[in-house]
């Protein structure tokens, strides 16, 4: 039969119109389909929704087309679309119910052409076997059009029975879906179970009580029905689009508790970890205007936007970041306040955890500082000489170095006390000492500011005196002489007054280092020992020869004894 030949002499009628215009609908909604978004199986629903089409087309030629060898040709053109639809449905159910493949896509692929392929042979050699539709397939008016009365052979049987094998998988998996599937994807299987169950009814009706539309098999309406309710519910619902489920996976998985209120102060939902925490709040609840909330429902009632809390809330022995985030009316103008997310973001360990790092960085502050004060302990322990409490040796450079840094001018004295090995020899090391620290007491007493005594040596001092001149240092010298001679330290008779010779050297003068400067105060000591000591000489030996003797040298004020 030459379908061309049957395609010039069609018989638009109503019912061929309905047809027609399903087709074109189910087309339009085909082209859409293919610019949506990706669901699970998407690429066997297109598939079933395009055999629908195909189905579709060839039962409204069929309908059209007044012969019967015409109607026949068109009715087994349509057959590769009546196996794809239940294959294509089968799996596209197993990928959007059970995620999974039947042993991938190759295998997929391989059943669901090999029964098309199948099935569209058996159908093209029936002119030769004659085993699909038996040779007595005649005309008759049927609900008022002119239809064909198949004769089934056994192959149509048997096709139809692979083909039910898939529909009935179909069922099940929908139902075992709709069964296993969380609440709130159950609706959505239900309606997956309803779609698998109506054209297999409509189908049923068809082939065991001949129950016909427009005198035709409603088989491929019914899938197309359905196809069209399940394209608006998958995208209508979007229960399956992947970021709503994401949403919903955090809301219901996150440790952080959320509350969705009402503009009323109502609770319309709390996520698992907000049940936790708050047990007695329930959705339709109101919230307790004087617990947590209450800035929330405080800014609610006057139809304000929630800002942030600022203070964390304690709830259930946890303490918890709150932010609120407004739902407004998405629809309509003005800013109507629907309710509000009261999102809550547990900080106790944070807090914890920033406590007990404060408590010991304030004790590594604390060990620190005194960590400090014992060295500055022993560096000045280190500076300082135990028996008189002057600075030492070490000290002295310290000090001479900072002094260099803010003055030029320093005045030194190298301080030496007579006869002191007598002391010790007739009084004993103990009554020594003791006259050492004395000596240490009053050099201190008569140092004026700014200036140093140190002990370098066994009865041997040192004062540093920046910023002060020659006649200052031999001043405060002549005082010390009087306060040993005011209030001896020794009350011996048989011993010799205390007295001391020194050697005062000046910077920049005599030297610019501590040690020019010391070489040239000892050289000076030394010749005031020479010439019998007691006494004080800041000029070199060979300068004060020349000079007027009695102007350079400057003896202590007081008769020298002994
Ligand atoms: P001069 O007038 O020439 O300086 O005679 P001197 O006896 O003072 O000097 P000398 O260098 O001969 O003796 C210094 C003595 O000081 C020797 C030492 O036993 C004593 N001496 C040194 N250090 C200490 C100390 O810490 N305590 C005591 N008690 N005596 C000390
Ligand atoms: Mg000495
Ligand atoms: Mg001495």
């Amino acid at each position: 039969m030459d379908p061309t030949h049957c395609l010039s002499s069609l018989n638009i009628d109503a019912a061929v119109f309905v047809a027609a215009s399903t087709f074109l609908g189910f087309s339009l909604l085909t082209a859409w389909l293919l610019r949506q978004e990706y669901f699970f199986g998407r690429e066997y629903f297109l598939s079933a929704v395009c055999g629908v089409l195909w189905w579709l087309a060839f039962a409204g030629l069929e309908m059209a087309t007044p012969g019967l060898g015409c109607k026949m040709a068109f009715g087994s053109l349509a057959w590769p679309a009546i196996a794809l639809v239940p294959v294509s449905w089968f799996l596209f159910l197993r990928h959007y119910c059970q995620g999974g493949r039947i042993g991938g896509r190759r295998l997929e692929a391989g059943i669901l052409g090999g029964i098309v392929l199948s099935v569209t042979a058996i159908v093209a050699t029936n002119p030769w076997h004659g085993l699909f539709y038996l040779p007595g397939t005649h005309l008759a008016v049927i609900d008022g059009r002119l239809s064909e009365v198949f004769l089934h052979g056994p192959l149509f049987y048997g096709a139809t029975a692979l083909l039910y094998v898939f529909l009935l998988s179909s069922v099940g998996i929908a139902a075992f879906g709709a069964f296993r599937a969380a609440r709130a994807q159950r609706p959505m299987l239900l309606m997956m179970l309803f779609g698998t169950l109506a054209p297999i009814v409509a189908n049923l009706a068809y082939v065991l009580f001949k129950a016909t539309v427009f005198g035709f098999d409603p088989t491929p309406f019914a899938f197309a029905f359905v196809l069209l309710v399940l394209t608006w519910a998958i995208y209508g619902n979007r229960t399956f689009d992947l970021t709503t489920v994401a949403r919903d996976l955090i809301y219901f998985n996150v440790a952080d508790p959320v509350l969705v209120v009402t503009a009323r102060g109502q609770i319309a939902g709390l996520n698992p970890a907000a049940g936790l925490l708050m047990p007695d709040l329930a959705p339709g609840t109101a919230l307790d205007p004087a617990g947590p909330f209450a800035s929330l429902l405080e800014l609610m009632e006057k139809g304000e936007r929630p800002s942030p809390a600022r203070e964390p809330v304690e709830l259930g022995g946890r303490t918890l970041d709150l932010r609120f985030l407004p739902i407004w009316r998405p629809l309509g103008t003005g800013r109507t306040l629907l309710g509000a997310v009261a999102l809550m973001t547990d900080t106790t360990e944070l807090r914890r955890n920033a406590a007990r790092l404060e408590a010991a960085l304030a004790q590594s502050r604390d060990r620190l500082a005194e960590i400090t004060r014992l060295r500055e302990a022993a560096e000045a322990s280190a500076r300082s000489d135990p028996l008189t409490g002057l600075g030492n040796r070490r000290a002295l450079d310290r000090q001479f170095e900072a002094a260099t840094e803010r003055e030029g001018a320093i005045a030194l004295a190298l301080i030496d006390i007579d006869h002191f090995k007598q002391i010790n020899d007739r009084l004993g090391h103990a009554m020594g000492d003791r006259v050492l620290q004395r000596f240490a007491v009053e050099l201190s007493a008569v140092l004026p500011e700014g200036a140093r005594a140190f002990r370098i040596g066994g009865e041997e001092f040192l004062t540093l005196c920046p910023g002060q001149d020659t006649g200052a240092v031999v001043d405060l010298l002549e005082k010390l002489a009087r306060r040993l001679e005011a209030d001896p330290p020794l009350r011996d008779g048989d011993l010799p007054r205390l007295t001391f010779s020194a050697g005062v050297a000046m910077r920049p003068g005599d030297g610019r280092s501590l040690g020019q400067l010391t070489a040239r105060a000892d050289a000076r000591l030394y010749e005031a020992k020479r010439r019998g000591r007691n006494q004080i000489l800041h000029l070199d030996a060979a300068r004060r020869d020349a000079a007027d003797a009695a102007a350079v040298l400057s003896g202590p004020p007081r008769p020298a004894s002994a």
